[in-house]
């Protein structure tokens, strides 16, 4: 089996969210949802890979009692567009019904994830339904979804970084960065 070599090009990145920025917004979401749901039952459900980073910083700014669950989801067609069609890939562990439940995502583009995603919980009849991103790239939009919490508006651009990946490595990377010109070049050999 061929190794797959990692691209690993930080000179080719541009930082568009640093560490700091990011480290504290995410203390002030943290702070608004212990403060939202305080008293009340809270389930944190994180969609999987992007947004495991997001999770773990995020979970140790809430103050509050709460739990998590993750699912996973592919979206079918080209690596880096959203096609629309969404496949689960790993559900829930614990039923939703009669919960408060909150979507944690690592950016909103198209929509049409999370969409999906509203709709399949929502029919599992949770107390209620919020969701959170990190990102969001609004101006991408194809489907008007409600989003509750945001950490920060993107451009129209794609970024990788804090859980955010490019073919499945940089997602260790703190911060949210675009690649610039070269980024992206065949490596030779
Ligand atoms: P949507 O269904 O909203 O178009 O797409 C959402 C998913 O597409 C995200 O959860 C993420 O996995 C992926 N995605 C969208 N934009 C970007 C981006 O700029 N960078 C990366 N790494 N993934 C993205």
């Amino acid at each position: 089996m061929r190794a797959v070599k990692p691209h690993w090009r930080l000179e080719h990145l541009e930082i568009f969210i640093t560490e700091e920025q990011i480290r504290q917004r995410v203390a002030e979401l943290g702070a608004q949802i212990s403060r939202d749901y305080e008293g009340q039952d809270l389930l944190l459900v994180a969609i999987l890979k992007g947004s495991v980073v997001f999770l773990a910083d995020l979970m140790r700014h809430i103050t509050i009692p709460h739990s998590i669950d993750f699912m996973a989801t592919s979206s079918y067609g080209a690596a880096t567009e959203s096609s629309g069609i969404v496949r689960i890939l790993k559900d829930l562990d614990i039923p939703i019904i009669g919960r408060n439940v909150l979507i944690v995502e690592d950016i909103v583009d198209t929509g049409h994830t999370l969409s999906y995603l509203r709709r399949m919980l929502l029919s599992r009849e949770p107390a209620s339904l919020r969701v959170v991103t990190l990102l969001d790239k609004r101006s991408r939009r194809e489907v008007d979804v409600p989003i509750d919490y945001v950490g920060f508006e993107v451009p129209n651009a794609f970024v990788i970084g804090y859980g955010l990946d490019y073919a499945e490595f940089y997602r260790n990377l703190p911060y949210i960065a675009i690649p610039k010109e070269g980024f992206f070049d065949e490596d030779e050999g």
